[in-house]
């Protein structure tokens, strides 16, 4: 199973922010919307971050709350690892479990066509291995 796999059942929908959005914004988008990261975007929709729920939640010990007035660029990670359309499953979940993170943005020509979570992968890796059982009973059965 691909990524293009995973997007072609959730969809393309991608949640974004602008870095100049403070992170109270931010805040309520994650709490609304019930999801655990944003993508940072600029002007030209290009990804210049990722702030997670993580992020924000170091902030509030560090500095306390009178961080959720400043901009989302302060506090957002500026180093971005995505992945492409094409690529696995299995080589999503070695990227997470590497950079120990939960959320891995899609690109495509320079151009974000998805997002694909932890959960997700989880997912789509569960209806794997239930597939295979199937097929092993399938076969133990008739054979
Ligand atoms: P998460 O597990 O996604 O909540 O993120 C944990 C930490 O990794 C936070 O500092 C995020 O900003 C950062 N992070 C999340 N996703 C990515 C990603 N795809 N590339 C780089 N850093 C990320």
């Amino acid at each position: 199973m691909t990524v293009k796999d995973i997007l072609s059942l959730k969809g393309s929908q991608v949640l974004t922010i602008e870095p100049t959005a403070t992170l109270a914004m931010a805040v309520k988008m994650l709490a609304q919307r019930r999801i655990g990261a944003l993508v940072v975007t600029g002007a030209d929709h290009r990804i210049v971050g990722i702030i997670s729920e993580r992020d924000i939640v170091r902030m509030l010990d560090e500095r306390g709350t009178v961080v959720l007035d400043t901009p989302v660029a302060e506090t957002m990670t500026r180093k971005v690892v995505t992945c492409a359309q094409g690529e696995t499953i299995a080589e999503i979940m070695e990227r997470m479990t590497g950079g120990k993170f939960r959320h891995v943005p899609v690109v495509e020509q320079g151009r974000l066509v998805g997002i694909i979570s932890i959960g997700d992968v989880v997912k789509a890796r569960l209806g794997e291995l239930e597939q295979e059982q199937d097929a092993m009973r399938e076969y133990i059965r008739t054979a």
